[in-house]
């Protein structure tokens, strides 16, 4: 007889709940769970094969089932055991930390862990180590949505929640393919659309992707023009009047130095930069500002309408339709992203578009936990509970909080920085929790050479054969999806349980040895360093890492927030299980999240009034040129995750994409000579890959596409042509947005040649 299991699906940010179903020990089914309010029973073709990816023939050849450790780099793994796995960890951490001090020791995290991992992970970095060198894979998808928010609205928080999507008048999708990247979304938009058919879809992006097919108005944009195509429709905002005058006069600050920036972007302008008709232009800004009329009367579409048709009063008394954006990697993914981010934002602060119903800027979640690993603060330049790093106020509050005298003030690393500082030499040790950097790090050369250069590289994974397990000198076996208990938080703030069906897999010579979930092996760390690193704590230091269950660092952190934007003081396990998900903030005494934020006009800054950043356009890093005149792409496909360690598994999944090609435009094969097919060398400034080509008149004259899915090792190491497939962070560039410090995986100069 099955046993079900209510859980989290734990690929996108959507944050699907799941049921699933088990029987002696193994998982034998997955459904969607119809009262979770993130899906209501939907899942995407990801989703509902999650349980054959946990299929127990699968786990012995390709889980890591217990520890293990090489005694030189290409040598075979050997078994260990865990007490002497994790003392040998310990013991290199705490030396390389006295002789260097522990700046030379980098952890690198994912936002596939749960809240309690990241919130253990953080305090060991920060608290026991005593450096910020900490930073998570999130650093690759959403750092440029956090500086958007918190220069512009003042916090890390998404004002609206999925219940928008059928509220809203407009959706403005930028930088997203949410059809393949956040399906079960996208199915709820094409019902909102079916109820009510004047409710427009406005795509920008490059592509003609899925989700741009599906738009009333494709606006194809050139690549990293997304600041320039924002601050026109705003100017247009501006020149027709249809800017909330009154909401920004009360509700916000600094339009005037963003005005004078805007005044360039005239309509002409921007249709030209951006590759645009200027009807286009009106049209869209006209629908986002929310001021037509509605459907004429009478028409199939205002009827069909009628019932339900949103409309707001904005503050100068003019009755709105609300709009809603969302935005992904398109936005973030750039060495502009957090100006992207912010320029998106203006659009909703100049039109009183926010904190309605309908209305607001949502960026999607890449990851199942960017959000949580966020609200923890575990990244180099975060602190606990959005508390800011630069604040002596808040790093004195976590001090208190950890029983410590005080945390660091020095902000750490991020992601690519860690790893560039790992390839000079000044990391010895890395630690690298649930991420697979050797695939997914832009600039593949320089990371493998950072992993091969630092002196000891501790893995810790729930998969054997990832490209980075290969560069281990400890792997440490990692508990995963359905083996686990703890939380995660998805795009609309929202927190849901992940609950564990079954126990890890072991290996039958070392069943003693297996898999521990990942906020265990970081506290067992955490107390052998404390007594290396710390062994007279003197009064002052009471910290500790003495936690039973998930639910005690659970309780930590809630308490951690009590007073902050995030507060979820009242958000216990026994009300997650009670009322099922829940949204934050829900302070103690609440019995409920909150919807949106900001329905009040005030915003978390120190007048209370958001902000507007004078940020001026600014071309990508790389500009193309003779030697490398395309501008190369990079995005998901439907049916894969990442860099595949799970999805790749399931050959049904292959169905949709089964190898990675180059999309390019025909005319530019015309151009080069190029079939359809062919087998072509794509190169940049720092490698070359090969690989089939495929004609695509859904991208533009100039540029090419990329999967990001594919490296070498996914494919077994098997070679095209003679030439070892790396995959695209083999050209992608390790430039970063200045402000974010998130890397440009969505745009490098390349050139493609016959082989
Ligand atoms: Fe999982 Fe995302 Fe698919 Fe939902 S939409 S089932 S969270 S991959």
């Amino acid at each position: 007889m099955a046993t079900t299991t209510r859980s989290t699906c734990p690929y996108c940010g959507v944050g699907c709940g799941v049921l699933i179903e088990h029987q002696g020990g193994h998982i034998t089914g997955v459904r969607g769970d119809p009262e979770h309010p993130a899906n209501f029973g939907r899942l995407c073709s990801k989703g509902s094969t999650l349980h054959l990816s946990a299929r127990p023939e699968l786990a012995q050849a390709t889980r890591l089932l217990h520890p293990q450790w090489r005694s030189a780099r290409g040598q075979p793994p050997q078994a260990m055991a865990w007490e002497p796995a994790l003392d040998l960890a310990a013991s290199r951490i705490a030396s390389t930390v006295r002789q260097h001090g522990p700046d030379a020791v980098g952890v690198y995290v994912s936002g596939q862990l749960l809240t309690e991992d990241y919130y253990v992970f953080n305090k060991l970095v920060k608290g026991v180590l005593g450096s910020n060198q900490i930073d998570s894979n999130s650093r690759l998808c959403m750092s440029s949505a956090v500086v958007g928010y918190k220069r512009t609205l003042g916090a890390d928080a998404p004002p609206p929640c999925y219940e928008d999507l059928e509220l809203a008048q407009t959706l403005f999708i930028v930088g997203s393919n949410t059809a393949w990247a956040h399906p079960v979304l996208f199915r709820r938009i094409e019902d909102a659309r079916a109820a009510r058919p004047d409710l427009r879809l406005i795509v920008a992006d490059p592509r003609r992707t899925d989700t741009a097919a599906c738009a009333d108005l494709h606006l194809a944009l050139q690549p990293g023009t997304d600041v320039a195509l924002l601050h026109g429709l705003l100017h247009i905002m501006l020149q027709e009047g249809w800017v909330d005058r009154a909401y920004i006069a009360a509700h916000t600050s600094g339009f005037e130095a963003l005005e004078a920036i805007v005044r360039a972007h005239t309509p002409a302008h921007t249709a030209r930069l951006c590759g645009l008709q200027q009807a286009d232009l009106l049209t869209a800004a006209r629908w986002l500002a929310g001021l037509d009329a509605p459907a004429p009367a009478g028409t199939p579409a205002a009827a069909a309408s009628a019932a339900t048709a949103p409309v707001f009063s904005g503050r100068d008394g003019r009755r709105r339709r609300p709009t809603l954006s969302l935005y992904c990697q398109g936005l973030n993914q750039s060495s502009n992203g957090s100006a992207n981010n912010a320029a998106l934002i203006h659009l909703h602060l100049a039109t009183g578009q926010i904190g309605q119903a309908g209305a607001g800027p949502f960026s999607l979640t890449g990851q199942p936990n960017a959000m949580g690993g966020r609200e923890v603060g575990a990244m180099a330049n975060l602190l606990s509970a959005h508390r800011d790093l630069a604040n002596p106020a808040h790093r004195a509050e976590v001090a208190q909080l950890w029983g410590l005298p005080s945390v660091p003030e020095q902000a750490g690393r991020s992601a690519v920085e860690m790893f560039q500082a790992a390839a000079e030499g000044a990391v010895k040790v890395l630690w690298i929790v649930c991420t697979n950097p050797a695939q997914s790090l832009p600039d593949q050369s320089m990371v493998r050479g950072a992993l091969e250069r630092a002196e000891f590289v501790i893995v810790q994974e729930a998969f054997a054969h990832t490209a980075t397990t290969a560069y281990a000198d400890l792997l440490l076996p990692a508990a995963t999806w359905g083996e686990k208990e703890g939380t995660v938080t998805n795009s609309e703030r929202c927190i849901s349980r992940v609950r564990r069906a079954v126990p890890a897999p072991l290996h039958p010579d070392h069943a003693q040895d297996g898999p521990r979930p990942d906020w265990v092996i970081a506290r067992d760390l955490a107390q052998r360093l404390e007594a290396l690193l710390h062994p007279q704590p003197g009064a002052q230091r009471r910290i500790h890492f003495d936690y039973p269950t998930p639910e005690a660092v659970w309780n930590e952190h809630r308490q951690s927030t009590c007073g902050r934007d995030l507060d979820i003081s009242g958000l216990s396990y026994a009300l997650l299980e009670r009322a099922g998900p829940q949204q934050w903030p829900l302070p103690k005494g609440q019995s409920r999240g909150l919807k949106r934020l900001y329905a009040d006009g005030r915003f978390p800054t120190a007048d209370g009034k958001a902000r507007f950043a004078a940020l001026a356009y600014r071309p990508p890093h790389e500009t193309c040129d003779a030697a490398y005149p395309l501008a190369l792409n990079t995005g998901r496909l439907r049916d894969q995750w990442h860099g595949m360690s799970r999805t790749g598994l399931l050959g049904r999944l292959f169905g949709h994409a089964p190898e990675p090609v180059l999309q390019m435009h025909p005319q530019d094969m015309a151009r080069s000579n190029l079939a359809d097919g062919a087998l072509v060398s794509v190169q940049s400034a720092r490698g070359r890959i090969v690989l089939p080509l495929q004609a695509c008149a859904e991208l533009g004259p100039g540029q090419v596409f990329l999967p990001m899915h594919w490296g070498s090792d996914c494919l077994g190491g098997r070679t095209l042509a003679g030439q070892p497939l790396l995959g695209v962070n083999a050209l992608s560039s390790p430039a970063y947005c200045p402000a974010s410090k998130q890397p440009e995986l969505k745009h490098a100069a390349v050139r493609v040649e016959p082989v």
